[in-house]
């Protein structure tokens, strides 16, 4: 099946383009400055690359009828017609309580997302925006998929994913730990049973996806039985430019000193804190490790403390599920850095995880990390939440 893949967001939109058969992309790109003026990016495999090209987009609608356009363009396409387009599958950011699994779209689950729009404001709109792009493009005879980053994360139990508030606001506002990346969390963990040998059901997981943004999550049986981010994906570990968990009882007092309304206060927990914030350097984990090497003390404290966070959310869930399989890394500093892998996963020896310095000294590729003889096993597993939205939307379209 042929399945387009997008992942709106409020001025840019990612798409590919995946055959579900042999689970090869057949072109890929990104629409950017949707709204402003528009800039198209397209890559196929043995074809001409467009890059940033001036496409004019003043909604995303132009900017879908772009994709659509190259897809099936004469020379640079790689599809005979719209027509061989099987299905659409859309990440979706925010699915409440309402999904715990992707679903086909239609009236009742638009409805559903208009919803979920103030769990998550920045995101929804411009995921619903997408879908109605490619209704009104592709027409109705399209079957398109919702596929969302919570709904992995809603078969955690009360007691994980309960705040310790006023319970009228979990009942009344539906504040409540929600969980994000889910679909990558997912997919990794069916690749970990895949590699280990073994049923998906009959595994303790423990998946790090180390990114830009950053969460681990516990998956016991196949089910995520916890995860770090919460209510918003600002929870959690330290990420490149979010703090993730703090103390709220800061905010009272930076605000007070510096008088800082809620939303300049929240600009500085999104987009200045994390491993940025510490360092004073960059958001980038790669700067960081060379500013570290050259002396950088701030720079070296980041990283740390980013790695030492990991660290303690592997021993939490581990105590959390009474045991664990396996630990699995992925995202860009997951699957890239074995300087970091190393450092997390240093020390756990304790709990029978033995890493083997020569084989993490990869990158990019599923390979096992620990030692032949470690009693839990370490996985480096790149992760591919396009394939697995192309599949899930197989599967429902
Ligand atoms: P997101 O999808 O959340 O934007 P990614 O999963 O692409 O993020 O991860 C981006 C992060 O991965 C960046 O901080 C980047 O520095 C880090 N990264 C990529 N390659 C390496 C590497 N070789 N060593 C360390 N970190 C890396």
């Amino acid at each position: 099946m042929k399945v387009l893949v997008i992942n709106a967001g409020s001025s840019s939109l990612k798409y590919q383009l995946l055959d579900t058969g042999n689970q090869q992309v057949l072109a890929k790109g990104l629409c950017e400055r949707i709204g402003i003026d528009g800039k198209f990016t397209y890559k196929a495999p043995g074809k001409d690359t467009v890059d940033a090209v001036d496409v004019p987009m003043p909604t995303h609608s132009e900017a879908i009828q772009a994709v659509l356009d190259a897809l099936v363009d004469k020379a640079n396409g790689v599809i005979a017609s719209m027509g061989e387009i099987d299905a659409v599958g859309h990440r979706v950011v925010h699915g409440g309580e309402t999904f715990a699994g992707s679903v086909r779209i239609d009236d009742r689950v638009m409805a559903a997302l208009e919803a979920c729009i103030p769990l998550a404001p920045l995101h929804n709109p411009a995921n619903i925006t997408g879908i109605r792009a490619c209704q009104a493009v592709l027409g109705p005879g399209v079957p398109q998929v919702a596929v969302f980053d919570t709904a992995f994360h809603q078969t955690m139990p009360p007691v994980a994913y309960t705040y310790p508030l006023p319970y009228e606001y979990y009942e009344k506002d539906k504040v409540r730990r929600y969980g994000f990346h889910g679909t990558s969390h997912k997919y990794v963990s069916q690749r970990a049973a895949a590699m280990l040998g073994k049923p998906l059901e009959s595994l303790k997981l423990i998946s790090c996806h180390l990114g830009n943004g950053s969460s681990v999550t516990a998956i016991d049986g196949g089910k995520s039985v916890d995860t770090s981010m919460g209510f918003t994906p600002l929870a959690g570990l330290p990420m490149g430019t979010r703090s993730g968990d703090l103390d709220a009882g800061i905010l009272e007092y930076l605000m007070g000193r510096y008088n800082l309304d809620i939303g300049e206060m929240l600009d500085i927990l999104n987009k200045k804190s994390g491993v940025l914030g510490v360092s004073g350097v960059s958001s980038d984990f790669r700067d960081l490790g060379q500013a570290g090497e050259q002396g950088n003390r701030r720079a070296a404290l980041a990283v740390d403390l980013f790695n030492y966070g990991v660290k303690k959310y592997i021993g939490a869930y581990a105590a959390a599920m009474g045991g664990v399989d396996a630990v699995i890394f992925t995202a860009g500093v997951g699957e890239n850095s074995p300087e970091q892998r190393l450092a997390i996963a240093s020390d756990l020896e304790f709990m029978g995880l033995k890493m083997d310095p020569a084989a993490n000294n990869v990158r990019g590729k599923e390979t096992v990390i620990s030692t032949p003889d470690s009693k839990v096993k370490a996985l480096l597993i790149p992760t591919n939440e396009e394939l697995m939205i192309a599949l899930d939307t197989a599967a429902l379209a």
